[in-house]
């Protein structure tokens, strides 16, 4: 079909001795965000707006810094947008796809190359990610979206029946969505800002991208490349603004066409609420699309590698201080390996360093900011206070100048513990020992304690507990890992989401999400 062909970005690693080109150009890109603070504006139409009305985007790991004042859109200027958008999606739906698809293709390729350092620096800085899980997040996974979405939306659009009677010609079109998106993105991945924000445009949307407050700066940076790269005006609008006047401004049009969400389940069910309560004052259902929490496990079974489960454990819940989606936060391990796989955990737990973000040896930095400090360190007080558990390592929290929690390994005596079932979004795992014959029951257990059903892992070598695994834990995640950790995964090789409290399951990074994003019209012409 004369595309061209679509691959994953390949990820960077800055290693020293033979990098250091990378990892000069990346120190300064981070200078260069901390020395500044960036006036973030609202661009409507392709206007931008200094409202005046700001809110500052601190850096969580040092944060007297202020790396950007965010102007923020009241409900006139929301408004504005949304007649902008629906304005504007006119022409971009009936634009040659080719046209469309090169704005995302040229949009990937710039983001890789010349921006590419800017991209991963306002990350670092802005959200707190080490160089590495920022190349995969704001580099590779930003990339990805772009170009498999384009990839996936052009196999879409090309779909056509394949059956059709004597002198009839049956044929689909892929239209937009009559109206607009609402994108509301979360705060951990740039990437997903740029998914939510951008990717619903492939298919011929127009859509307002609410950044969040604490990555306002790398999803403006996405967003402006975007605009560089030849998005018309008016189908993407930047409108950060307060959650509730978007959310009830949004809501509140009749042409309100899609929500494409990712963040707390609470604000999902709210923003779900929202839409039922004037369900039938819209012109058409508007489309829930969420992403939502998780409460991820590692089960281990008596047949499992435990230097791999370490390693996937520590990756899993700590990198990125644990705050993704799908990081792992209760492990199960039977009595047989606990002695090992406890020493292992410990021993990897204290080379792991907690710093700056642009400091090249940061295993983690800080957590994003006082809300999810506070709310961390609470569980972890919890755990301090109850005969349940006991703090296995770590469980300092120091907020002084960032807002930084250390490492923490909780062991706990009952398996359905607050700590074994509340999402906490942290560098806190903990973990519950079961008696190795008890296997069985033990999975029974994990699945019946899963509100949530975003990610998880089973490290087994035999192949019939592997089997029975699957079966039983068939629906307590929509990403499940055998003898791998249960986050990273890659656009295109495992679309990523949850079903249960953890959202809609659209699977981002596959051609399914595309499709919330198109209503299709079926046409018959007798010939
Ligand atoms: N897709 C990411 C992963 O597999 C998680 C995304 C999220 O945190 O929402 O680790």
């Amino acid at each position: 079909n004369g595309l061209p062909p679509v691959y994953n970005e390949p990820v960077w690693d800055y290693v020293k001795g033979v990098d250091d080109d990378n990892r000069a150009n990346i120190r300064e890109a981070c200078q260069v965000v901390r020395n500044e603070t960036v006036d973030i504006p609202c661009v409507i139409n392709g206007e931008e707006i200094y409202s005046g009305n700001t809110v500052d985007q601190l850096a969580p790991s040092q944060h007297e810094l202020t790396i950007a004042r965010i102007h923020h859109a009241d409900e006139a200027m929301i408004k504005r947008a949304i007649d902008g958008a629906v304005e504007a999606r006119k022409e971009w739906e009936l634009m040659p796809w080719e046209h469309r698809a090169a704005v995302f293709l040229r949009a990937a390729d710039m983001l890789t190359t010349e921006y590419r350092f800017r991209a991963l620096a306002t990350t670092m800085i802005g959200q707190g990610k080490n160089v590495y899980q920022a190349e995969i997040d704001a580099a590779a996974e930003a990339a990805d979206f772009f170009r498999f979405g384009v990839h996936y939306a052009n196999e879409i659009l090309h779909q056509q029946p394949e059956h059709h009677a004597a002198h009839v010609w049956n044929r689909l079109t892929y239209r937009a969505l009559e109206g607009f998106v609402a994108a509301v993105p979360p705060f951990n991945f740039t990437a997903i800002g740029a998914n939510l924000g951008a990717c619903p445009a492939i298919m011929g949307n127009s859509v307002l991208w609410k950044p969040t407050e604490t990555a306002a700066l790398s999803n403006f940076t996405i967003f402006q490349i975007l605009r560089e790269a030849g998005i018309p005006d008016g189908v993407i609008q930047f409108v950060p603004s307060y959650g509730p006047t978007f959310g009830d401004t949004v809501a509140a049009d009749p042409r309100l066409a899609a929500i494409n969400f990712t963040g707390s389940t609470k604000t999902f069910d709210h923003l779900t609420q929202l839409v039922a309560s004037r369900v039938s004052t819209y012109n058409t259902y508007p489309r829930l699309i969420g992403e939502c929490g998780g409460k991820n496990f590692h089960w281990l079974h008596e047949s499992a590698d435990v230097e791999d489960t370490v390693n996937g454990t520590i990756r899993s819940a700590f990198e990125y201080q644990g705050q993704k989606c799908s990081a792992c936060s209760r492990v199960y391990v039977p009595r047989s390996l606990w002695p090992e796989y406890k020493a292992g955990m410990i021993e990897a737990l204290k080379e792991l360093r907690v710093g700056q973000p642009d400091e090249f040896s940061s295993f983690m930095t800080a957590v994003i900011d006082e809300k999810s400090f506070d709310k961390i360190s609470g569980y972890i007080e919890h755990a301090r206070q109850s005969d349940d558990y006991e703090i296995l390592f770590g469980g300092e929290c120091d907020k002084s100048t960032g807002y930084f929690i250390q490492p923490t390994m909780i062991q706990t005596t009952d398996p359905k513990s607050r700590l074994m079932q509340e999402e906490i979004f942290g560098p806190v795992v903990t973990a519950y020992v079961y008696e190795d014959e008890d296997w069985e029951s033990c999975l029974q257990t994990v699945n019946e304690t899963s509100p949530y059903g975003l990610t998880g892992a089973v490290y087994a070598r035999d192949r019939s507990v592997i089997d029975t695994s699957l079966r039983v834990l068939h629906h307590a995640a929509g990403n499940i890992y055998i003898n791998a950790k249960s986050t990273g995964s890659v656009v295109g090789q495992q679309p990523f989401g949850g079903a249960r409290r953890s959202g809609t399951n659209d699977k981002a990074g596959a051609a399914n999400y595309l499709l919330r994003f198109t209503s299709i019209q079926s046409a018959k012409e007798c010939l």
